[in-house]
């Protein structure tokens, strides 16, 4: 599938160093060290609803480690999904009425329009679900044979513990949640722990059996049906890239069930970990609530570049945020955004002068993706009168994504 164009990113003199980011399951700071290539997997829209301030917070984490993988001299791989058959893509298609396939394609058209403006590095693949449905059932088949899966009614289970006996992997290992915390999250998120007759509760769907009125696919020895969340974005991963992955990225309500059965899945596949890194970067509210298309609450890039917001001021507005925290879009934050994109623009502007910022954005960067800390190092800058030493501009356009003169 067609993501969308890329900015233009300059080259900086020398290397930066590897960037250290917070990885969930050991709970500390790991050297995100690629072991040829960087590899990373991002998950990404169930495009049934506008994308939102909350996915161009995450995606901006995910561009700034693809970013300082660069100037750090690795090559990238980038992939990313589109869950693009999901319950609730169907459920709003039937809603409103609309062919769940023209809502897809609706939102993914204006999720790739809010990436570019924003300035977001597209993956290297960009994956519907539905394009790689073969390749799934494949997969799903595999664990059927490997007495890793199993069937209820016309529905094929992951058994956990079967996988935890037979792989790296076991139930727990990337979340490090408490079984107890697992039921009620896979309640909330998705997974359907009140179905009778699967092995554990917690077990996920791999291939759910053709419901009518429900689109479907040709499973092969499974039946007609459909994928199940987690086995799409394991396969894809290890269609495009090798594993473990470099980092697994997302939001951190991905942390349980999405990425504990990800790498379930994978490791009962391939006898390998998922990924070296799980990263997750945090939710953003809006008016006191998790900002979130079923609570109706959303602030959308394409409605702020709408009523004439620079998006370099939203760019700069999110990375004012620590990519970990949980934070809430105001109008205040805007506001600063486009403060400082002012006053960065009036700086860059005056004649050259200074001490050059590089060193210092990148150490701020490299820990643990700190841009707050980085625009601080501008910011210092800014108000400490010269102008950019030279190279400096070229430094917050490949590190920090922000063009400041033409
Ligand atoms: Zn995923």
């Amino acid at each position: 599938m067609r993501s969308w164009n890329g900015p233009e990113v300059p080259r900086l003199p020398g290397h930066g160093p590897l960037p250290r980011l917070w990885d969930t399951p050991s709970r500390s700071l790991v050297e995100a060290r690629p072991l040829a290539i960087a590899n990373l997997y991002v998950c990404g829209i169930t495009p049934y609803d506008a994308t939102h301030l909350g996915h161009a917070a995450t995606y901006l984490a995910y561009d700034t480690l693809v970013r300082l993988w660069r100037d750090a001299g690795y090559d990238v791989t980038y992939v990313q999904n589109v869950t693009d058959v999901d319950d609730p893509l169907l459920e709003r298609a039937t809603a409103t009425g609309v062919d769940w396939r023209d809502l897809a394609a609706s939102q993914i058209e204006l999720f790739r329009g809010d990436m570019q403006s924003l300035g977001i590095i597209p993956p290297d693949h960009y994956l519907a679900v539905t394009e790689l449905i073969p390749s799934i059932v494949g997969a799903v088949e595999r664990l059927v044979e490997s007495g890793i899966a199993y069937t209820v009614g016309t529905d094929v289970y992951f058994d956990s513990a079967a996988a935890a006996a037979a792989s790296p992997w076991h139930l727990g290992q990337e979340s490090r949640l408490d079984r107890d915390t697992m039921l009620v999250l896979s309640a909330e998120r998705g997974g359907d722990p009140g179905t009778p007759g699967k092995r554990d509760p917690l077990d996920p769907v791999l291939w759910r059996g053709e419901r009518p009125g429900e689109p479907s696919w040709p499973g092969g020895d499974l039946g007609q049906g459909r994928p199940g969340w987690h086995i799409e974005c394991s396969v894809i991963a290890q269609d495009f890239m090798d594993v473990p992955l470099t980092v697994q990225g997302g939001g951190h309500d991905l942390v349980f069930p999405h990425h504990e059965f990800t790498a379930g899945h994978t490791a009962a596949l391939t006898g390998r970990d998922h990924a070296a890194l799980y990263s997750h970067a945090g939710l953003v509210a809006y008016r006191g609530e998790k900002m979130s298309k079923s609570l109706g609450n959303l602030v959308l890039v394409s409605q702020l570049t709408g009523a004439g917001v620079d998006p370099r001021a939203i760019r700069l507005a999110l990375l004012a945020q620590h990519y970990r925290s949980d934070w809430e879009w105001t109008d205040a934050v805007l506001d600063a955004g486009i403060a400082r994109l002012h006053a960065w623009a009036e700086w860059a502007s005056r004649p050259s002068a200074g001490t050059p910022l590089l060193t210092d954005l990148r150490d701020a960067l490299a820990r643990d993706l700190d841009a707050p800390a980085a625009l601080a190092v501008v910011d210092a800058a800014v108000l400490a009168g010269a102008g950019p030493a030279t190279g400096d501009l070229a430094a917050i356009q490949a590190l920090l994504g922000v063009r400041l003169v033409e």
